[in-house]
C-alpha cells in the first residue's frame, strides 16, 4: 500500500466537502473492489472518505410500489431483510448470491453500482427493475445510469444516496455464476408489469444492458415459451476464460426462460 489520507465522514455534507478540497480523494464503502484496485494500484487515490459511519445512508425502506435502500446498505442486510423478502423476493435473492458470506458482509447496493463492474449483479436489478437513483444532487434513471464497463453517469462529487426499485407483479433472477468468485458469467433479471415487461442482462457484455425483443414478447405473454426462440446475437459480447461470446449469448436466452419460470412460481 502507498500513503494515503483517511477521512471518517459523518455526514454526507461533509463526505461531500471532501472531495470538493481534493479532486483525487474517493469515497469508500465495502472497500470489496475499491481497497483491491489500490493493491494492484490500478486506483491510486490521495485521501479516503469513508462513508461507513453515515447513518443516514444505511436504511430500508418499503412503501406502495417501492423499495428504497440506502447506498451504505450491505448485501448482506438486504438478503436478510423480512421487509424485501415479504415485497421484492428477486432482489433479496439477487442480494444473498452475490460473492461470499465476507463480500456480502462488507459489500454495499452504492459500492457495487458506482463501481459497475460488467458482471456485478445489481445493474441488473437496477436495469431490470426500473430502478431510480438517489445522488446527494438529483435522481438518475437506471436506463440512464449505466453507460458501459466500469462507468456510470455520476459526476466528479457526487454521492449516491439511496436506490429505489419498482415493485413488480413478479420477477427472479437467475445467474450462472463463475464458481470462484460468483461474479455472473451471464445473469437475467426478468419482471412483469402487467401491461409491460422488463428484462436486463449483466456478466454476457460489457455493460448491463436490456432485450427489448423478450420484452415485448414478454408482455403480451409471461410465460418461458414466450422468449424461448428469442436468439441473441454473439457480437459485442464478452469472450474470456470462462465462456465465449457465443456461448454467453445461448445463455442468455435459456436463463431469461428459467427466470421466467422461476417468476411464475
Ligand atoms: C471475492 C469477491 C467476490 C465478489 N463477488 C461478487 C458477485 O458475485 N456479484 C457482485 O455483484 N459483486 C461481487 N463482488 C463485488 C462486491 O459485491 C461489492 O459490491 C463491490 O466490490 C463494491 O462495493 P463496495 O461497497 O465494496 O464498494 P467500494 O469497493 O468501497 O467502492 C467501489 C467504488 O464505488 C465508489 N462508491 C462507493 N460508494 C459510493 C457512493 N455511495 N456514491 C458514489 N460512489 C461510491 C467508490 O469510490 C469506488 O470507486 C465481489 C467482490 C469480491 C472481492
Amino acid at each position: 500500500m502507498y500513503q494515503f489520507k483517511f477521512q471518517k465522514a459523518k455526514s454526507v455534507a461533509e463526505a461531500f466537502a471532501g472531495l470538493g478540497k481534493d479532486g483525487d480523494a474517493k469515497l469508500l464503502a465495502g472497500g470489496q473492489s475499491l481497497i483491491a484496485a489500490m493493491k494492484l494500484r490500478l486506483s491510486q487515490p490521495s485521501a479516503l472518505i469513508d462513508l461507513g459511519d453515515i447513518a443516514e445512508l444505511r436504511h430500508i425502506k418499503v412503501e406502495t410500489g417501492t423499495v428504497t435502500i440506502g447506498a451504505m446498505t450491505t448485501h448482506a442486510t438486504v438478503a436478510a431483510s423480512a421487509e424485501v423478502k415479504k415485497a421484492l423476493p428477486a432482489l433479496a435473492m439477487l442480494a444473498g448470491s452475490i460473492g461470499d458470506r465476507q463480500v456480502r458482509n462488507q459489500g454495499t447496493i452504492g459500492g457495487s453500482i458506482a463501481n459497475n463492474d460488467p458482471a456485478a449483479d445489481y445493474p441488473a436489478a437496477c436495469l431490470g427493475l426500473g430502478a431510480t437513483i438517489s445522488t446527494n444532487k438529483r435522481k438518475i434513471s437506471a436506463d440512464a445510469f449505466f453507460k458501459g464497463m466500469y462507468e456510470t453517469a455520476l459526476d466528479a462529487g457526487e454521492i449516491i444516496i439511496s436506490v429505489s426499485f419498482a415493485i413488480p407483479k413478479r420477477a427472479a433472477y437467475v445467474k450462472f455464476k463463475n464458481p470462484a468468485s460468483r461474479f455472473a458469467i451471464v445473469g437475467v433479471l426478468v419482471a412483469d408489469f402487467g401491461s409491460s415487461a422488463r428484462v436486463a442482462v449483466t456478466g454476457a457484455g460489457p455493460g448491463v444492458f436490456r432485450i427489448a425483443e423478450m420484452e415485448k414478447a414478454l408482455a403480451a405473454k409471461f410465460a418461458p415459451e414466450s422468449v424461448a426462440n428469442i436468439k441473441v446475437p454473439a457480437e459485442g459480447l464478452n469472450s474470456d476464460l470462462h465462456a465465449q461470446a457465443d456461448y454467453r449469448a445461448h445463455l442468455i436466452t435459456v436463463l431469461a426462460q428459467r427466470a421466467v419460470a422461476a417468476a411464475l412460481t
